[in-house]
C-alpha cells in the first residue's frame, strides 16, 4: 500500500478537468478562493469531530491556513491543520467525481466558455481549479488521529492520471503545493496574494496567515537580525464569522463572496437576508436566493438545507429541518445559541424549538421574495424562471402561508397572451369583471395549446381573463390552491359554465331557440358516442369551434390523468 500507485481519473472527471483549465482561464485568481474555502471546510470538520473526540485537536488547537510562495521556484503552498484525509479519502475526494448526474451535466455544456464556466460552479469542482494556474499539483495530507507514517502524497499534472503514495507527514492537515505555469508566476507574489485573499476570503472565519514581508533591507545589521529570527506570520484576512458582524458593516461584495463559499457556487446570489434574533430563541440566520438552479432540484435525495452552527461551531451541512421543502432552493447559515453542541439530525427532528425557527425562517424567505418582486421585477422574473415551479408546491405543503405564497406566484394569462409568466393573482383579481366571482384558468400541456384552447372563446368574447396554465405541476397546484381572496379557482374546461352574470332575456330566448334547433343533432351525437360520454348538450361557450369535450366538475383533468398514467396507475 505504501507503494506509489498510478491511477486514472474517471472519464467524467477528466472531461471536467479539461474544461476547468480552459474555460475558467479568464478568471484565474479564483483558484485561491477555492483552496482557502476547502481549508476552511476542513477546519470546520475537525472542530466538529473534536467535540466528541477532543484528542484529535488537543496538541494543535490553533486552526489556521498558511500561504507561502517561492518566487524563484515558482511555487505556491497552501497549508492547513484541519481534518486532513486518509489514503482512501484522497482517492475518493480528489480522484473521482462521485456526485450523481455528472453525465447529464456534461451533456448540457454548450461550448460557449462563458456559459460553461457558470455551469461548472454548481458542480463544486473547486479543488481542480488549482490546475488553472498550475501544471503540477502536490497534495500532502494526514488525517486527524492518524500517525505520521500514514501521511499521503498525491501528485497530478492535470492530465488523465495521478499518483498516490504513502509519505511521512509530521503534522495533521493538508498542504497543497502548486507548481505555477509559466504564465501564472505572477501569483508567487506577496502583494498579489494578499489582495486576492482580501477580495475573496476576508469573510472566512479561519485566520489566513502569510509571512511578514521584511521591509527592504536597511543595512548589514538589519539583514542579520532577520535571518536569525524565527519567521513571523501575520493574519491577512478579517478572520471573523461574517454572520456575527452587524449588517451595516458588511458590504454587498462580502455577502456575495460568503454565499459562494457556503453554496460552492461561482455566481452571485439574487438576494439575501441577514437577521439576528434575540429573546426566547437566540439565533442568527443568513439566507440566500441563488441565481441558478442546481441540477438536482427535483431529485428527492438531493442535498438541501442550511449550514448549521451552534455558537459559531460548525455542526453540519444540509440541515433540512429549518425550511419547508418548497423553499429547498434557499442556501444559508443558521447559527443557534440554544441548541446543544452535540445536536444530531435526530434531535433536530424532535425539537420543538426547531419548528419555531422553521416558521420564522419561512416567513423571512417569503418576505425576502416579496421584497425582491416589488423592488426588482427583472431579478424576480429570473427567480421565477428558476424556482417558480418549486414555489408552486407551497400551497399544498404549507397551509398557514398559502395566501403569502400565492401572492408570489406568476402566471401567463389571456390578459397578455404571452408565454412569459409575469401576472400575479392579485393582478388578475384587480381586473375581474363586475359580478365575476371566480378565477378562471385553462390547463394544457404547453402554452400554445392553452392559448388556443376552444374553451377560451366565450371568455375572450366577453373580455373575461383566463389564466393559461401549462406547467406539469399546475393542475395539482390549483387543486390545493382552491381559492384566493375568497374567489374559487374554476377550470374553464370543467362542468357547466356559469360566468356569474345574469342571463338577459335576449340571451335566454336565443339559447332556447338554439337548443330546440339542435335537438335532433344532439340525439344523433348521443347515439354515435353512446357510452363514451355522460352527456351531450348545447352550449354558448363556443363562438368559432363547432364542439368541445368537457370534463365534468369532479373528474380529473387531462394533465392529472397523464401524470397518473405515467406513474402506472
Ligand atoms: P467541495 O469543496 O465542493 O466539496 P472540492 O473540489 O473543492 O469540492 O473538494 C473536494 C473534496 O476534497 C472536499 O469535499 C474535501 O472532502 C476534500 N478536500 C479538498 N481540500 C481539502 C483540505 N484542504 N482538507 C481536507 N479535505 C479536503
Ligand atoms: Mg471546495
Amino acid at each position: 500500500e505504501a507503494q506509489k500507485e498510478s491511477r486514472g481519473f474517471q472519464t467524467e472527471a477528466k472531461q471536467l478537468l479539461h474544461l476547468m483549465i480552459h474555460s475558467l482561464y479568464s478568471n484565474q485568481e479564483i483558484f485561491l478562493r477555492e483552496l482557502v474555502s476547502n481549508a476552511s471546510d476542513a477546519a470546520d470538520k475537525l472542530r466538529f469531530e473534536a467535540l466528541s473526540t477532543p484528542e484529535l485537536i488537543a496538541n494543535d488547537a490553533d486552526l489556521k491556513i498558511r500561504i507561502e510562495f517561492d518566487k524563484e521556484a515558482g511555487t505556491l503552498t497552501i497549508a492547513d491543520n484541519g481534518i486532513g484525509m486518509s489514503r482512501d479519502e484522497v482517492i475518493e475526494n480528489l480522484g473521482t467525481i462521485a456526485r450523481s448526474g455528472t453525465g447529464k451535466f456534461l451533456e448540457q455544456l454548450t461550448g460557449d466558455q462563458k456559459k460553461d464556466s457558470h455551469l461548472i460552479g454548481q458542480f463544486g469542482v473547486g479543488f481542480y481549479s488549482a490546475f488553472i494556474v498550475a501544471d503540477k499539483v502536490d497534495v500532502f495530507t494526514r488525517r486527524a488521529g492518524a500517525s505520521a507514517s500514514e501521511g499521503v502524497h498525491w501528485e497530478c499534472h492535470g492530465e488523465a492520471e495521478y499518483t498516490i503514495e504513502n509519505a511521512e507527514k509530521d503534522s495533521r492537515g493538508t498542504t497543497v503545493v502548486l507548481h505555477l505555469k509559466e504564465d501564472a508566476r505572477e501569483f508567487a507574489d506577496g502583494w498579489r496574494l494578499r489582495s486576492i485573499i482580501k477580495k475573496y476570503s476576508d469573510h472566512i472565519a479561519l485566520p489566513v496567515e502569510m509571512l511578514k514581508e521584511a521591509a527592504p533591507a536597511m543595512g548589514e545589521e538589519g539583514e542579520e537580525k532577520a535571518e536569525d529570527a524565527a519567521p513571523e506570520y501575520e493574519v491577512v484576512n478579517a478572520a471573523k464569522a461574517m454572520w456575527t458582524r452587524p449588517r451595516s458593516e458588511v458590504t454587498a461584495e462580502e455577502y456575495k463572496e460568503f454565499y459562494k463559499h457556503i453554496a460552492h457556487d461561482f455566481e452571485d446570489p439574487l438576494a439575501w437576508s441577514h437577521n439576528k434574533v434575540e429573546g426566547k430563541l437566540d439565533y442568527t440566520s443568513l439566507l440566500f436566493i441563488p441565481s441558478r438552479a442546481p441540477f438536482d432540484l427535483y431529485q428527492r435525495d438531493a442535498a438541501r438545507g442550511l449550514k448549521l452552527y451552534v455558537q459559531r461551531t460548525f455542526i453540519m451541512d444540509d440541515a433540512e429541518q429549518f425550511l419547508p421543502l418548497y423553499l429547498r432552493f434557499v442556501k444559508g447559515v443558521l447559527d443557534s445559541n440554544d441548541l446543544p453542541l452535540n445536536v444530531s439530525r435526530e434531535i433536530l427532528q424532535n425539537d420543538r424549538n426547531i419548528d419555531a425557527i422553521k416558521s420564522a425562517l419561512t416567513k423571512r424567505v417569503l418576505d425576502m421574495l416579496g421584497k425582491l418582486a416589488s423592488k426588482d421585477a427583472e431579478q424576480y422574473a429570473k427567480f421565477w424562471d428558476l424556482f417558480g415551479n418549486v414555489l408552486k408546491e407551497g400551497p399544498a405543503e404549507d397551509f398557514a402561508n398559502k395566501e403569502k405564497v400565492a401572492k408570489l406566484l406568476r402566471f401567463s394569462s389571456t390578459h397578455t397572451d404571452n408565454a412569459k409568466q409575469d401576472q400575479s393573482i392579485e393582478d388578475y383579481v384587480s381586473r375581474m369583471k363586475e359580478g365575476q366571482d371566480k378565477i378562471y384558468y385553462v390547463c394544457a400541456d404547453n402554452f400554445a395549446t392553452a392559448k388556443s384552447s376552444p374553451y377560451l372563446e366565450v371568455f375572450r368574447k366577453k373580455g373575461i381573463e383566463v389564466l393559461l396554465l401549462s406547467d406539469q405541476i399546475d393542475e395539482w397546484f390549483v387543486g390545493h390552491m382552491n381559492e384566493f381572496d375568497g374567489k374559487q379557482f374554476q377550470d374553464v374546461a370543467k362542468g357547466a359554465l356559469d360566468l356569474g352574470e345574469a342571463e338577459t332575456e335576449e340571451d335566454k330566448s336565443a339559447r332556447e331557440e338554439a337548443e330546440k334547433a339542435a335537438e335532433g343533432l344532439v340525439e344523433r351525437v348521443k347515439g354515435v358516442l353512446e357510452s363514451r360520454v355522460d352527456e351531450v348538450r348545447v352550449s354558448t361557450r363556443l363562438t368559432e369551434s363547432p364542439a368541445c369535450l368537457v370534463v365534468s366538475e369532479h373528474d380529473m383533468g387531462p394533465q392529472m390523468r397523464r401524470i397518473l398514467e405515467q406513474a402506472g396507475q
